[in-house]
């Protein structure tokens, strides 16, 4: 699994491209998605190089997989979606349809979500 650091999250990562910031620490950046699919969209990601989730939790450290899942309780809490509920999904591969190859975790919330999957 080769990394491709000319993903548009290593741009952001890079300060290359510009993000509305949500989150930021030593491992970890959160930002709002550019194209809300829910009134909260916020991205995850590591700001170490993980193409995919497989890669992530397998090869991150375990101070980057904490900080990781930390950060994720932080945003749930910050935006009041532990009460209403709130979806995560992380996208991987062609059959996930995984866009950016940067390993990112979506936060959705603010309106009922609807089925997990779309039926077709
Ligand atoms: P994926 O399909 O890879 O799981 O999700 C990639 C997400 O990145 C999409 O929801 C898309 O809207 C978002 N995205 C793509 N380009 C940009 C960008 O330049 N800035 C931000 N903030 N989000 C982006």
């Amino acid at each position: 699994m080769v990394y491709d650091s000319g993903n548009i999250f290593a741009k952001i990562l890079r300060g290359e491209l510009s993000s509305s910031k949500v989150l930021e620490n030593e491992y970890v950046l959160a930002f709002n998605d550019v194209f809300p699919k829910a009134p909260v969209h916020i991205l995850v990601i590591p700001k170490g190089a993980y193409v995919d989730g497989g890669d992530f939790f397998k090869s991150a450290t375990d101070i980057e997989v904490v900080a990781f899942t930390r950060a994720i309780a932080t945003i749930v809490e910050s935006h009041g979606l532990e009460k209403t509920g709130y979806r995560l999904i992380s996208n991987a591969g062609v059959n996930g349809g995984q866009e950016v190859p940067h390993f990112h975790m979506h936060i959705l919330g603010g309106k009922a979500l609807g089925p997990m999957v779309s039926a077709h």
